[in-house]
């Protein structure tokens, strides 16, 4: 395909999951695409598909992340998929985990596109798509309080952004996905204690009867990375199998 061809994307936690996902359609649609994740070992393959760079990124690293947007001022598309899932109430959620989820959730996607923004700007425009989740001021799902906290933000976060730069031909999306198949999917549904049983669980409330896949969502972001998605900007897209369709 040549659905991205002539952009430049960068992609956050590119390792696995979604933004592996996405990293390997944006690849086929003719992106070039920097991936990027803390465990570079982990994109190794990545490495060798045609179109895919790799390379560590924290993004809860400032310095690293100036140094990365020094390094790339030619962004088109920026992916910021990071994120991480804290099991609980507000009652399990501690001082330090508020502060590793908000840093980790929200303020790296302030940081990065912070750090990128001008240079798309200059260069006449781009697609900024960050991850949140139906699990935020869509609906409160059980035992995500500081995760649908985060994710709350990211929306508010994507909507301020989309706002302040639409006349200068930037788009700013959310999206938001209910339950995906992935590895901390996995290890979450392992640290419930009974596997089968909080498999069962997260199934219960698909109405496909079905997990989602990641290759799903990628498809909503080569979307929304694309310029098939001119006409959308501040939005949260909903891409859960029909599990908030209540
Ligand atoms: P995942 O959670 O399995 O993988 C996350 C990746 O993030 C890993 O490769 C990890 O190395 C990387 N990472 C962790 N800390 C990092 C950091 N500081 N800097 C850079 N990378 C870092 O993948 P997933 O389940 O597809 O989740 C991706 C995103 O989607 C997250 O933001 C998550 O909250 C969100 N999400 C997931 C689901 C789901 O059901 N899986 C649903 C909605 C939203």
């Amino acid at each position: 395909g040549s659905r991205l061809k002539g952009k430049t994307a960068v992609i956050t936690a590119a390792a696995q999951g979604m933004g592996r996902a996405a990293a390997l359609a944006f690849a086929v649609e003719g992106a070039r695409v920097i991936a990027t994740d803390i465990a570079l070992d982990k994109m190794a393959d990545l490495a060798g598909v045609p179109g895919i760079e790799t390379e560590r990124l924290d993004v809860t690293d400032p310095a690293a992340i100036a140094a990365f947007a020094a390094a790339h001022p030619d962004v088109n598309v920026l992916f910021n998929c990071a994120g991480f899932v804290h099991n609980g109430t507000i009652l399990d959620c501690t001082e330090d985990e508020f502060d590793f989820a908000v840093s980790l959730n929200v303020r790296s996607m302030y940081r990065l596109t912070r750090a990128l923004l001008p240079a798309m700007i200059a260069r006449g425009g781009g697609s900024i798509i960050n991850m949140a989740s139906v699990a935020s001021s869509i609906i409160g799902a059980p035992n995500r309080f500081i995760y649908g906290t985060t994710k709350a933000a990211v929306i508010g976060l994507t909507k301020s952004i989309a706002a302040d730069f639409v006349a200068k031909g930037i788009r700013c999306n959310a999206i938001c996905p209910g339950t995906i198949e992935s590895p901390s999917l996995e290890d979450r549904m392992r640290a419930l204690g009974d596997y089968d049983e909080a498999r069962k669980m997260f199934l219960a409330r698909q109405p496909m009867g079905r997990l989602g896949r990641p290759e799903e969502v990628a498809m909503l972001v080569v979307y929304l990375a694309s310029d098939e998605s001119s006409l959308t900007t501040g939005h949260a897209h909903v891409i859960d199998g029909g599990w908030t369709n209540t």
